[in-house]
């Protein structure tokens, strides 16, 4: 097929899947798992959720040491409720020098561009593995890159685990090695109900939460207080502490009840060089430390009930490995950095694999309403991708 025509075919039918995290990936991975099927990949779908969610893994080359992982992952965030959009988010349009379409930056462009540069390799050529890796369920904890993670080796089989993992999100062709995790708790305040006008018989949820919300806050404030190391410093400039995010709450019935109940949810970006769950256990001293009463009623107490966390590690992978000097040399580029957000590379280096980002993306279109992706940057990376892959395990273009 000529030229680019297979990049925007494949790309224009991921960009049709609805994959948005709560709802099914698998038949795109399906679909995927055909073509690379057809190049000659051995394929695996790593299955979940009564079979609707699913990881591929794609295998070629032989059983060697020292295989290069190149990842991303399918499922994207939501578009229905999100105001702003004047394009069709599931249909790939062209426009100009740009293409738009929910996913075209994060980060189903570099997953076209992934199939458009194994259409065209010569796996005869490959001298050490080469693993493509496909999850699901990034965008709500990187649950799919876990899975992955931790199943790899069984599902890799007599292919040894590889070392390296290039993974394309959005960085508009930077080199990131390293980023922060995300992890975060519930916590449910336990009042007394009754009526307004008695509050001393009572125990208010929401006065409780006051209070505990004001102690993660001060928490914060010690977190940013602490300081870091120099490194920490540089990768995040902006905040090379753990920081702290309300991210929902509610309580109460009417404005004349005691609130019973009051629920908020809370999470933290631990910097990759501590316990990411040094944070949750701060924070639940805190919270036990406190005393959970309602200013109206001062000699009543209610109850403080913290959930088990959810983690998703940070990344610090290694710098000087020899897919860090080929993407150097490919991009230009002469400096890796942190990226500002989470991916599934902190769960693969928790098996062992140093993982490096870069895509074609453009970081300030991820998440974004008529989200949209430049097309030179598009076109350029089936060809970036076979440099590297020739570069770093041995095979190029087929004839
Ligand atoms: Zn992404």
């Amino acid at each position: 097929m000529a030229n680019t025509d297979y990049l925007y075919d494949m790309t224009s039918q991921l960009i049709a899947a609805d994959t948005v995290s709560h709802h099914t990936s698998a038949p795109a991975l399906e679909s995927l798992a055909n073509h690379l099927q057809g190049f000659g990949f051995e394929v695996q779908l790593q299955r979940w959720a009564e079979g609707s969610k699913a990881n591929l893994i794609a295998v070629a080359g032989p059983e060697e040491p020292d295989g290069l992982v190149v990842s991303g992952h399918v499922d994207i965030v939501p578009f229905e409720t999100q105001p702003g959009w004047t394009r069709e988010p599931l249909r790939l349009a062209v426009e100009g020098d740009r293409l738009y379409g929910r996913g075209t930056t994060d980060m189903k462009g570099f997953l076209g561009q992934c199939l458009d540069a194994a259409r065209q390799l010569d796996l005869d050529r490959l001298r050490r593995p080469l693993v493509f890796l496909f999850t699901s369920d990034e965008e709500i904890g990187c649950l799919g890159g876990e899975r992955a993670a931790r199943e790899l080796p069984g599902l890799l089989g007599a292919v040894p685990m590889p070392r390296l993992a290039w993974i394309g999100e959005p960085t508009s062709w930077q080199v990131f090695h390293a980023h922060k995790g995300i992890a975060g708790f519930d916590v449910e305040a336990r009042g007394e109900g009754g009526h307004s006008s008695r509050p001393e018989q009572g125990v208010n949820a929401i006065a409780v939460a006051a209070r505990a919300l004001v102690a993660l806050g001060e928490l914060q404030e010690q977190l940013r207080d602490e300081g870091s190391s120099a490194e920490m410093t540089s990768l995040f400039p902006g905040a090379p502490y753990a920081t702290l995010n309300f991210g929902t709450i509610e309580g109460g019935s009417a404005s004349n009840m005691i609130a019973e109940a009051c629920r908020f949810t809370v999470s933290y970006r631990p910097l990759p060089d501590r316990d990411p769950l040094e944070v949750y256990e701060r924070a639940r001293a805190a919270l036990a430390a406190l005393e959970p009463r309602d200013w109206g009623a001062p000699a009543r107490r209610g109850e403080l009930v913290v959930s088990p966390p959810f983690l998703a590690p940070g990344l610090l992978s290694a710098r000087g490995t020899a897919l860090e000097s080929v993407l150097f040399d490919e991009l230009g580029v002469a400096e890796a950095g942190g990226a500002p957000y989470c991916t599934d590379g902190g769960h693969l280096a928790g098996a062992g694999i140093d993982c490096l980002i870069s895509g074609p993306g453009d970081l300030d279109q991820a998440h974004q309403p008529d989200e949209s992706l430049d097309r030179a940057a598009f076109e350029a990376g089936p060809d970036r991708i076979l440099r590297v892959v020739e570069r770093v395990v041995g095979a190029g273009a087929g004839a």
